[in-house]
This record gives C-alpha cells, structure tokens and sequence, in this order.
C-alpha cells in the first residue's frame, strides 16, 4: 500500500525546525498523555456548525468546564478522534489552529524537552539533515 499523506499542504519543512514533516495518520498527535486542545470562541462557532449543533449544546457536550478545551475521549485522545485504521479527526475541516500547527508549535523551538516529545510521537517527521538522532514512538531511528 502507497503511504497515505494527510494533509499535503501543511507538510514540508517550516523555517528554524530541526525536521520535515508529512502526516501519517499516526493520530498519535491527538492522543498525547496529558495534552490540551485549546479553543477560541470563534473556532467553537465553526466547529459547533459543521457539527450542526448550537453552541449551547456544543458546550457541555465538548468543552471541558472551563470552557476553553475540549474534553478528552476515551484514554487520553481527543473527543473527535475517530477510531480506525487510519485514525481521523471529525471535525478536520474546522479542527482548532493548535491542529493545524502540528508539528510546527513555536513553543517547541524554545523547549528542548516538547521538541523530544514531539519527535517521538510522530512518524511523521524526518529529522533534517544534520539534526540530533532520536526515534519515534515506534523505536525506529529518524536520523
Ligand atoms: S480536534 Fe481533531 S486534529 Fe485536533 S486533537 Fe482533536 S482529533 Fe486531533
């Protein structure tokens, strides 16, 4: 089987990152221990529409009670991670701006620890060349 690209417009390399990227469908991004999906009012608005739902419904059934994440789904994924071989996002066309970062976060050029958890979470990333060696989240060298 080819090798699925998720988003080929987000893939490639971004200015200062140590790597390239193209999604693999891991999902391994939106199930990450401990991790946080922000949301600003107006992507609760989009989100809310494509779901066809109010905001007032969306909320409660969303939201975590401070009304600015999204509630975790089973174990640590993601509310709208969809199960599957090829895991997906039910809300992909209006998933929050943090989404659609990945793995671009600026936080991880500052932050030497997330830029480690960020490399081993996805399959998804090349390091580029002349980048530190680490592995993945399946154990295989990326450098
Ligand atoms: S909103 Fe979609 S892309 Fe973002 S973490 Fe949840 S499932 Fe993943």
């Amino acid at each position: 089987m080819s090798e699925v690209r998720y988003d080929e417009a987000a893939s490639g390399t971004r200015p200062g990152f140590p790597y390239r990227w193209a999604c693999r469908r891991s999902a391994n991004c939106c199930a990450i221990p401990g991790g946080v999906v922000r949301v600003t009012a107006d992507e609760i608005a989009r989100i809310a529409a494509l779901l066809r739902i109010g905001e007032a419904a969306f909320r409660p059934r969303y939201l975590q009670p401070d009304g600015e994440r999204l509630k975790d789904g089973f174990g640590n994924r993601c509310v709208f991670l969809q199960e599957g071989a090829l895991a997906g996002c039910a809300i992909y066309p209006e998933r929050p701006a943090k989404c659609r970062q990945w793995p671009f976060w600026p936080e991880v050029l500052v932050d030497p620890t997330l830029l480690r958890l960020v490399e081993r979470t996805c399959p998804g990333i090349e390091p580029l060349p002349g980048a530190g060696a680490t592995t993945n989240d399946r154990g295989d060298a990326i450098s």
